[in-house]
């Protein structure tokens, strides 16, 4: 039975087996409620806040300015919508429009769909060929009834990095009271972050993006900046409702130690497989291109269109052959559908539907990319061959 080669690190990643150590003690023994004033229960609650140190200490924030949620889906809706609903009722039913990039993910456009289905209006901002917003265009959308701000860090499709330090100096210099929340949950651990030199108010991460399990998500909270909570309770100092996942995040905090340890040479490795897949997919298939932005990208992702090609059956077609890769969003019946990211980035229809997004990560090895090599061009040609361009 050949390896399985795993090249989907952008839909989740495997849990380090360090991370997976550091977590075993709180499925076992110490099993306490750290919200417990008995010794069991003070020592989940160390635990806990070892945890808040270890993420606080890869985002550059203070430990008390991270609040543990479940996943970054809630800390996307934590974010958007306890901003929005806090300075709605604040400002006495005034302050009701929203910003948001085109190319975010569905945790942070969903939970604007709802805002907007509640009388909140959202203005969408474009993005370039590459995937970029320009600073100064979200600026311009930014009105005096502006409450929140959200333009994603790193894209989940394509892996364009978005220049947030522009997009706040940008907002700053029409509004001092914007909140800005940026999504991180494709970057963290992957790149640099610092939630002061971005000068976000709020930003969010996803453990199982980073090698520690699914289930356990962190949002960044700028001292000062008030939220409503989504999910009302007492714990995460009101901020979050709901006894801590503690194993969960004994793990999101020892991955984030982990990351913060080894990133650059990480980042380096990664990005240097990275290179050689990019060129040999687009030297061995004709009619393809790359994705997302030359440079400006999370080391790991590349995201390829094939012309006459549909993804979906590209993914099954190597996942026959042992790699787990994938395409865009697909719709129930299996059929792909054109994703929002490459529709704003003006990627054609039909190069939109074949589409192959490929993404390293921890464990990722050249004998990997050697695979993807011999397969993925067979691949393209035989499906090509199945329904001619
Ligand atoms: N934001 C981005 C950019 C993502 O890629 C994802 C997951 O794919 C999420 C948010 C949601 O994270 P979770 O799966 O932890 O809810």
């Amino acid at each position: 039975m050949p390896r399985r080669v795993y090249l989907d690190h952008n839909a989740t990643t495997p849990v380090r087996p360090e991370v997976l150590e550091a977590m075993l003690p709180f499925l076992r023994e110490a099993f306490g409620n750290p919200n417990s004033v008995h010794r069991p229960g003070q020592e989940a609650r160390a635990a806990v806040e070892e945890a808040r140190r270890q993420v606080a200490g890869l985002l550059g924030a203070e430990p008390e300015e991270i609040v543990f949620t479940s996943c970054g889906s809630e800390s996307d809706a934590l974010a958007v919508a306890g901003a929005a609903y806090r300075a709605l009722r604040e400002s006495g039913g005034r302050r009701n429009h929203l910003v948001a990039s085109s190319v975010e993910h569905d945790a942070v456009r969903e939970t604007l769909s709802v805002l907007g289905s509640r009388g909140f209006e959202v203005s969408w901002v474009g993005v370039d060929g590459h995937g970029r917003v320009n600073p100064e265009e979200v600026g311009r959308a930014v009105r005096d009834k502006t409450s929140l701000v959200t333009v994603m860090h790193a894209n989940n499709e394509v892996g364009t990095l978005q220049p947030i330090a522009e997009v706040v100096r940008a907002v700053r210099r029409v509004s001092a009271d914007a909140i800005l929340h940026t999504d991180a949950v494709q970057s963290a651990g992957k790149v640099p972050l610092d939630v002061r030199a971005l000068g976000v108010d709020l930003l969010s991460i996803s453990g199982h993006k980073l090698n520690a399990p699914k289930g356990i998500g962190a949002l960044y909270v700028r001292k000062g900046v008030l939220l409503d909570p989504m999910v009302a309770g007492h714990q995460e100092k009101n901020r979050r409702g709901g006894t801590e996942n503690v194993a969960g995040l004994v793990g999101l905090g020892r991955a984030c130690e982990l990351a913060a340890r080894e990133m650059a040479a990480h980042a380096r490795e990664v990005a240097a497989l990275r290179v050689r897949l990019e060129e040999g997919i687009l030297s061995k298939v004709p009619r393809s291109r790359l994705n997302g932005h030359p440079a400006l990208r999370l080391p790991g992702t590349c995201h390829f269109s094939f012309e006459g090609v549909d993804g979906h059956q590209l993914v099954i077609a190597l996942d026959l052959e042992g790699i787990a890769a994938s395409s865009g969003p697909a719709c129930s019946s299996g059929a792909s559908l054109a994703s929002h990211v490459l529709e704003a980035m003006g990627v054609p229809e039909p190069l939109c539907l074949g589409s192959l997004r490929l993404s390293l990560g921890w464990g990722s090895v050249a004998e990997d990319v050697e695979a993807a090599l011999r397969t993925v061009p067979e691949a393209v040609r035989r499906l090509r061959e199945v329904v001619p361009a």
